[in-house]
This record gives C-alpha cells, sequence and structure tokens, in this order.
C-alpha cells in the first residue's frame, strides 16, 4: 500500500492513499502525478498538493470568477502560474473575454498536466489563449496598461514563486493593468500559514487602494481554509454581489457565497488588521 504525505507544516500534514504514482524532475522542482483513492489525480510541486481533480473546481472557480465578475468588461485577461490550466478554464466562461495570456514558468507543469489532467487542463489550446514560458516578474516589466485583470495563480511563496508574493511585484501588477483594472491573487491558508497569509495582504493593501479578502474551503489545502485577494484602484468591489452567476455553470461558486464574499471569520479579519 503506497501513501503520500504532504507536510504542511513542522508538525501536521494531509495523507493520501495512493493507487499509482509518476515522478518527474524539471529545470524548477520535483512534480509528481499521483493517481489517489480519495481525490481522483493530484499534482504535487516539491511536496506542495497544487491540485486534484475532485476539489479543483473551488480553487479555480473562486479565484477567477468574483474578479472577472467585479470588472465591468474584462477583454484581456492574464493568469500568472497556472500551469495546470484549470484558472484558464474558468476564465473562458466569461463571454466578454478576447484573449487570454498564462504566463507560467515551468513547461513541464504544462506538459504534465496536458497529459494526466486533461479535465483542469482541457481549454489550454483554446483559440484565445496563448501560453508563455516565462518568469511573471520578467514578464510584466515589458507589458504595461495592459489587462484588465490579472490572476496570481501561484505556488507557495518559497522556491520561484518567492519574489511575486512581494510589494514589488504588486506594483508591476498595478502597471500593467489598465486604469479600472482588477487583481486576484491566491493569499494561501490563514490558520496555517498566517505570516504567508498576512504578509501577502497586507503587501497588496501598501500598493492597492482597495483590497477585499475572501476565503474558501478546500479539502486538500492546509486546514483546508484558503484565502484569495482581490484588488484595484478604481473598483471596490461593491457591485459583485448583484451579479448574475447562472451562465457560469459554477458548482462552488452561489449568489449567497457571492453575496457574502467578504464576510470573514473574526480571527481572520484580526490576523489583516493587526
Ligand atoms: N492552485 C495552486 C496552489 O495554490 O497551490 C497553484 C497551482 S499552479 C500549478 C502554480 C504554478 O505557479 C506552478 O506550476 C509553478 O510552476 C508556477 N510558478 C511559480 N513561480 C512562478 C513564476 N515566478 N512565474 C510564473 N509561474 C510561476
Amino acid at each position: 500500500m503506497i501513501w503520500f504525505t504532504e507536510y504542511q507544516t513542522k508538525n501536521t500534514g494531509l495523507t493520501v492513499r495512493v493507487k499509482e504514482s509518476r515522478r518527474f524532475q524539471s529545470e524548477f522542482q520535483e512534480i509528481l502525478l499521483l493517481d489517489t483513492y480519495e481525490y481522483g489525480k493530484m499534482l504535487v510541486l516539491d511536496g506542495a498538493v497544487q491540485t486534484t481533480e475532485r476539489d479543483e473546481f473551488i480553487y479555480h472557480e473562486m479565484l477567477a470568477h468574483p474578479a472577472l465578475l467585479a470588472h465591468q468588461n474584462p477583454k484581456r485577461v492574464l493568469v500568472i502560474g497556472g500551469g495546470d490550466g484549470g484558472t484558464v478554464r474558468e476564465v473562458l466562461k466569461h463571454s466578454t473575454v478576447e484573449e487570454v495570456h498564462l504566463c507560467e514558468i515551468d513547461k513541464m507543469v504544462i506538459e504534465v498536466s496536458k497529459e494526466y489532467l486533461p479535465t483542469i487542463s482541457g481549454k489550454l489550446n483554446d483559440g484565445k489563449v496563448t501560453v508563455f514560458v516565462e518568469d511573471g516578474n520578467k514578464f510584466l516589466d515589458e507589458r504595461k496598461n495592459y489587462y484588465d485583470v490579472i490572476l496570481l495563480d501561484l505556488s507557495d511563496p518559497v522556491g520561484p514563486a518567492e519574489a511575486l508574493f512581494k510589494r514589488n511585484f504588486y506594483q508591476k501588477v498595478k502597471a500593467s493593468l489598465r486604469e479600472d483594472g482588477i487583481m486576484a491573487a491566491q493569499t494561501e491558508s490563514p490558520f496555517l500559514q498566517e505570516e504567508y497569509f498576512k504578509t501577502a495582504v497586507q503587501e497588496i493593501k501598501a500598493v492597492f487602494k482597495n483590497s477585499q479578502t475572501y476565503l474558501a474551503f478546500i479539502p486538500t489545502y492546509p486546514a483546508g481554509m484558503w484565502s484569495f485577494t482581490l484588488a484595484s484602484d478604481n473598483n471596490d468591489f461593491s457591485t459583485l454581489k448583484d451579479k448574475n452567476i447562472s451562465n457560469l455553470n459554477t458548482k462552488y461558486l452561489s449568489d449567497k457565497i457571492l453575496n457574502s464574499l467578504f464576510a470573514l471569520p473574526k480571527f481572520v479579519s484580526d490576523i489583516i488588521e493587526k
């Protein structure tokens, strides 16, 4: 019997029983593709679970839709990271979107996802999508005032994604957005990764005039409690609660969740305000 444990902190982890495992080594990280009994196929980078067939819809819906719904007319969208393709798939559900750029540093993540995770990566070959295999930090240097929405679909702030959780990077994101542009970022687990969470949210707040953090329940992420942060200079996200989501065919996001998206448990808002 094979079991895999992701060590989420020094003292706790997520353990799953595995039917079959494949290991790849890229220039940037170790890639594991595990076929698990409970969660279906699971993508693991340097020991950290990135996505699974069973619960991926929650993360991808919740990263993509609030930002796209809050924007009046999102046409040009950039996803940084996200080589599994799940966020791109959700972005393409918005009919106003004309152009989607995906900037993923690791070509092998894209290749492994295309081969083994077709339900997640299936829209990466869509005609509206262009894939760039580049470091997101450098990519933004050449693209100013261009995007309506930028989604940061990054791995944890260690390794290749470390610089992309810092103030200097959020400033680049802001410069690459049009005036009414919106950023949404995954900002880690407030429960088990309090320092990562707090730092990311505070750095975002230091750069953008408006920001709002929200949560989703994601079983395979640390503590099952995950955070996202929306940010913009010219959008206060107040129209979000009235948006119609019936055409998005979501499985997690509902009208009621959207209505109370920014209702945070008290300990979570205390961390941000501390
Ligand atoms: N849902 C995930 C999570 O929160 O664990 C994120 C998934 S996605 C697979 C993360 C991707 O970000 C990885 O494929 C990784 O290669 C990519 N990445 C890390 N650093 C990057 C960088 N500097 N530029 C572009 N992509 C980067």
